[in-house]
């Protein structure tokens, strides 16, 4: 069956995202630089550096292996200081969104928490975390998820870090939910 222009085939939308990274990242020099700048590094199981180079190599399976993009901020402070000027939190959020597409090992765990993350801060204008939580939970149907995270939750309860649902800011980011929706859906 013929596959039309506006709908492509997974697979083909897949190598055209990885072919758009490797790209992005084609002229790296391997310095070391995004690595040393990021904050966020200590608890990647690859370094920067390291991911871009399987990336202009095409190892897609084994970039996909790693969580390295997933723990990626968005902080910008590779992308200002790489000196070939590579757009790197870009090609990371890019590797989430494909993340997502593909299912992966970290990647259906990790997206349920950002719909969820942003279902509650659509919600409640702000995060609630208890609301957050729960929903979360129910969401992963995985009895012993709630578990591992409870001393947690007894550790910030303690400190009064959480607290009951409360409806002070319910809604008001709606508006804004719906322009970013109606922006994403525009070809
Ligand atoms: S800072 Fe830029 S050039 Fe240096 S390793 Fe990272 S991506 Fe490559
Ligand atoms: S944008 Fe992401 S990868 Fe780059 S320094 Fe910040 S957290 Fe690290």
């Amino acid at each position: 069956m013929a596959t039309s222009v506006k709908n492509p085939a997974p697979q083909d939308e897949a190598s055209r995202n990885l072919k758009a990274i490797r790209e992005m990242v084609a002229a790296c020099m391997q310095c070391g630089t995004c690595t040393a700048s990021c904050p966020n590094y200590p608890s990647m199981d690859l370094a920067p550096r390291r991911l871009w180079r399987l990336a202009v190599m095409g190892l897609t399976e084994d970039i996909f292996a790693s969580r390295t993009f997933l723990l990626c901020s968005n902080c910008y402070a590779c992308t200002l200081r790489c000196p070939r000027g590579l757009p790197l939190t870009e090609a990371m959020a890019a590797l989430k969104r494909m993340a997502a597409a593909r299912e992966t090992k970290w990647g259906g765990r990790k997206t349920q928490f950002y719909r969820t993350f942003l279902d509650n801060v659509r919600r409640w204008g702000r995060v609630q975390e208890t609301d957050m939580m729960m929903r979360y939970f129910l969401d992963m149907k995985d009895p012993l998820l709630p578990l591992r995270y409870t001393p947690l939750g007894f550790r910030l309860l303690r400190k009064g870090k959480i607290g009951p649902p409360h409806s002070a800011q319910s809604g008001r980011l709606a508006g804004l939910f719906e322009k970013v929706k109606e922006m994403e859906a525009r070809p």
